[in-house]
């Protein structure tokens, strides 16, 4: 295949009207929602460990468990060198406390023995730390340090596709079709407001289509279209639900 038609085939693969709905989308939702992060940290490590604490369970929960896990390690050092253990029984309610547990003690004797005790702001780096993803690495880069970064979460994957914005159910693929649409200042904030826009309006079971600043614009509104119900595929579930989210 020539690279003419190489890109080609890369642009027709987004749905039809993409673009300019996303540009629509990006600032009513700036209208509707705050670009706000609901964990509580103080820097960027405490946001990736609450991060990665955050799978399964609401951040309500994890803003409850983190005080509680920072009085008792207060620093990168101290929970890399902390019992497996003594971290479960704290971050026990925040449910998969094993797996967290070995995620968030891990990653931090990662971020000790590979980057001096600083979490690295670049994604290449981030990924590579023990139970860290893309998910988790963008919000990071995104809220921790204010690089541009987009965490595509399963509210993310829902309201992308509803709205016409993607045709993946790809975490990696969804990123990749918002931020060739969307300028890189609005990715983060925009996967922020997605999220609350998926917990408030357009939830999973009963999305309220006629209270939606959206609905005018949504390939959705009215149900979803057949090409949206019936994916080719379904994204593969981590191992663990700790796993490089
Ligand atoms: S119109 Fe309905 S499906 Fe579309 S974004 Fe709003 S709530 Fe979700």
């Amino acid at each position: 295949m020539s690279p003419r038609s190489a890109t080609a085939v890369k642009r027709t693969s987004l749905p039809r009207g993409a673009r300019a709905r996303a540009a629509t989308v990006v600032e009513r939702l700036k209208d509707e929602y705050p670009a706000e992060c609901a964990l509580v940290h103080e820097n960027p490590w405490e946001l990736l460990v609450a991060t990665i604490l955050s799978a399964q369970t609401t951040d309500e929960r994890v803003n409850m468990v983190t005080p509680v896990l920072f009085a008792a390690y207060p620093t990168v050092h101290d929970l890399a060198g902390a019992s497996l253990a003594g971290v479960e029984e704290i971050i026990r309610s925040t449910g998969f406390f094993r797996s967290k547990s070995r995620a968030v003690v891990e990653m931090s004797q990662d971020v000790v023995a590979r980057h001096g005790g600083e979490v690295p702001p670049r994604m290449e780096d981030l990924v590579q730390l023990r139970g860290v993803g893309r998910k988790t690495a963008n919000v990071v880069l995104g809220v921790g340090f204010g690089i541009p970064g987009f965490p595509v979460d399963t509210h993310v994957t829902r309201l992308t596709r509803r709205l016409g914005l993607t045709r993946s159910l790809d975490p990696e693929r969804i990123e990749r079709d918002i931020c060739s649409m969307v300028p890189p200042e609005e990715w983060t904030g925009l996967s922020l407001r997605l999220i609350l826009h998926g917990r408030r309006r357009c939830t999973a079971r009963a999305p309220q289509h006629q209270a939606c600043v959206l609905r005018d614009i949504c390939p959705s509104a009215e149900g979803e279209p057949r090409s949206l119900r019936t994916p080719p595929w379904r994204p593969r579930a981590p191992a663990t639900p700790a796993a490089r989210q």
